[in-house]
């Protein structure tokens, strides 16, 4: 005998119309979602907390209408935290620091969540860089992991320690760590400035260029992440797209033997979680770096990558 949940609690949160099925390919209910961030909440919360997050919602379900969310607007969800005057002309931005935000900004529809490359506590100045590397249409997965490993290659050659995690949907996200030295202007220049090098030194893989018809049988290395006010999917975020992909941190050491951005799922990434032996990103944290003008120079001057 089957009985019609109409609520649930999780975390001290009411949770409201749990058996809602969120995504129909999988038969994925909402709570199922909602237990998911319950489940990584301790591995997920270091990597939004103090991060201004934008929010995916998908108030149906995830074939119906999604609201891309940068602020705190009229709906408010519970126990997340308000931060005003950071986007001046705007409402609050918003950070979700505590269990109880996640599976409170989760029972408001919450799928994906995106962070900002700074925290809160040193708003204009990225403690971090990211490169989001998009394959073109019908670009086999092998080439995705050779673009992430040059990427990762042309970085070190500069000085620069990088880590790698899969977006959850098509591609990778490579996350270069820095001290919080440069503000904004000057990182997004370094990172268009790597961009720019790739795409000139190995133009047969790499395209600078949005845009689909300049990514024809390339990667397209996207700098745009690097903006202030621009994001990109946290790290153990699901995305909103058929499945339930989750974007997951790895080692440089594993991506070899990645076969699809959307490889982990929420229904398959608590085994590997489970089963991991070190942090992939071990070291992450500890990472001390800054761009710096000679590296630019090198950029500039076409070397770098040998
Ligand atoms: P993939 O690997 O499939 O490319 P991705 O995470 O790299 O996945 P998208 O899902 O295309 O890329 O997301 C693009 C970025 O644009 C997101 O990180 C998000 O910050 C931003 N974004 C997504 N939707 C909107 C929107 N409706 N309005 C503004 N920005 C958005
Ligand atoms: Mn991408």
């Amino acid at each position: 005998m089957s009985v019609k949940v109409t609520s649930a609690d999780v975390a001290g949160v009411r949770v409201s119309h749990p058996d809602r099925i969120i995504e129909k390919r999988a038969g994925i209910r909402k709570i199922d979602l909602v237990h998911y961030y319950a489940s990584v909440a301790d591995r997920m919360l270091p990597h939004l907390q103090d991060r201004p997050v934008s929010l995916v919602r998908a108030p149906e379900d995830i074939g119906g209408e999604l609201f891309f969310q940068k602020h705190s607007q009229k709906l408010s969800i519970p126990n997340v935290k308000q931060h005003p005057g950071l986007d001046p002309g705007h409402p609050p931005l918003i950070t979700v620091d505590t269990l109880k935000a996640l599976i409170g900004a989760a029972q408001m529809g919450t799928v994906e969540f995106h962070t900002w490359n700074a925290l809160v506590s040193n708003i204009e100045k990225p403690d971090r860089m990211v490169f989001d590397l998009d394959p073109g249409a019908s670009l086999g997965w092998e080439r995705m992991i050779e673009a992430a490993q040059l990427t990762r290659s042309l970085l070190e050659e500069l000085g620069l320690i990088s880590f790698c995690k899969t977006s959850g949907g098509k591609g990778l996200h490579v996350v270069v760590p820095l001290t919080k030295h440069a503000g904004w202007d000057e990182v997004k220049a370094f990172s268009q400035a790597v961009a720019q090098h790739m795409a000139t030194t190995l133009p047969k893989y790499f395209s600078a260029k949005m845009g689909p018809q300049n990514r024809r049988q390339k990667i397209f290395v996207d700098y745009l992440r690097n903006n202030r006010g621009s994001s990109t999917v946290a790290a153990l975020s699901a995305r909103a797209r058929p499945g339930l992909g989750v974007s997951v941190p790895l080692s440089w050491d594993e991506i070899a033997t990645t076969t699809r951005g959307d490889q982990w799922t929420i229904e398959n990434v608590l085994e590997r979680l489970h089963d991991l032996k070190r942090d992939p990103w071990q070291g992450y944290a500890k990472t001390r770096q800054r761009i710096t003008a000679a590296m630019m120079k090198r950029l500039d001057e076409g070397g770098g990558c040998g």
